[in-house]
């Protein structure tokens, strides 16, 4: 049985009569394209070559046509050629440019049309991430809550990391701080906290939502996150300004999210002080020595060396789900008490 190879075939092309040279009788022949295909279960592939003979329809002699075709008498009738052309590969040919087409509209990674670069959040947090290169990033611990913000030059796509400690659970965070990005620009912000859905990030489980508004006569949307880490909460948000922004961002997003890692233990949060001066917090406490209720190995990361002061490098504010360090707080203050801008 033929499997795969090479195969002949006859291509009839026309006849005439001559005398045959091995029956010597004045006999019709046939003018054959002998074809040799490439072939497999039966498929032809393609043909890779091609001779013409002459079979005396008479006794079946068979030889090569060129010695005798001038001799040929076809009656005024002209002789086609079979094609030597690899029509067995054309569907080939077409899948194989289906395929090339598939993978070219595949849209093409961020990562190959915008660099990104490892950064870390910190004085923020202790967090390392990747992020675009050519895009700004700083880091702002002067009024609370704490945050490290990425954006694009023009503006009109934010990352904001935020390190939040009013909130003890995922669900108080979003709740608490779906908003923190919009304002009196933006019209349409849902009035309560839009449907959350679990997700793996920073090595943890946090909970993310979405969605749309419109800020100042624009399409916008705001992806947020959150999730907590050594008792801090954390919040990050991804604003889109304007349709065309707004698969762009969710491409870096995907990039951000997955390279987000925390490099070391949280700072205990320092203890509210009992007179809310700005200027009292970042005296050098004699208490600022690593709490009780820190964990011994709090302190892996040169950044967050052992003995730090509490407030300049992770300031926090109003209530911390976590240990205080210090301990000389008399009373958990009311979140009214926050002294805000
Ligand atoms: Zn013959």
């Amino acid at each position: 049985m033929f499997v795969a190879g090479i195969r002949s075939i006859d291509r009839v092309r026309g006849g005439g009569w001559l005398d045959c040279p091995n029956c010597h009788e004045h006999a019709s022949q046939d003018v054959v394209d002998e074809m040799r295909f490439l072939a497999l279960l039966g498929y032809r592939f393609t043909p890779f070559a091609r001779r013409r003979v002459l079979v005396c329809r008479r006794c079946g002699f068979r030889r090569p046509a060129e010695a005798e075709m001038p001799v040929l008498n076809t009656g005024g009738r002209r002789l086609q050629r079979a094609w030597l052309v690899p029509v067995g590969l054309l569907p080939f040919a077409v899948l194989a440019a289906g395929t090339l087409f598939v993978v070219n509209r595949h849209p093409p990674s961020i990562e190959d049309v915008l660099s990104f670069t490892r950064d870390t959040a910190e004085p923020v947090a202790p967090v390392s991430l990747r992020r675009p290169l050519s895009w700004n990033a700083s880091p702002q611990t002067d009024s609370p809550p704490p945050s490290y913000t990425v954006s694009d030059p023009t503006q009109r796509m934010v990352i904001t990391l935020r390190r939040i400690t009013d909130s003890d659970s995922l669900a108080q965070l979003l709740a608490n701080h779906y908003m923190d990005d919009n304002g009196i620009n933006d019209s349409g912000v849902p009035t309560s906290t839009p449907a959350t859905t679990t997700v793996k990030i920073a090595g943890t489980t946090g909970l993310t939502l979405h969605f749309t508004y419109t800020s100042t006569g624009e399409p916008a949307q705001t992806a947020l996150y959150a999730f907590f880490h050594d008792g801090i909460g954390y919040t990050l948000s991804y604003v889109a300004r304007g349709q065309a922004q707004f698969d762009t961002l969710r491409a870096v997003s995907d990039t951000m999210n997955a390279s987000l890692s925390f490099t070391g233990t949280e700072t205990p949060a320092p203890c509210p002080s009992p007179s809310p001066s700005p200027s009292a917090s970042p005296s050098p406490s004699t208490g600022a020595s690593p709490s009780p209720g820190a964990k011994p190995s709090s302190s892996p990361s040169p950044s967050l060396a052992v003995g730090v002061t509490p407030s300049p490098t992770f300031p926090a504010f109003a209530t911390s789900p976590q240990p205080c360090a210090g301990g000389q707080a008399t009373a958990i203050p009311s979140p009214s008490g926050t002294p805000k801008p």
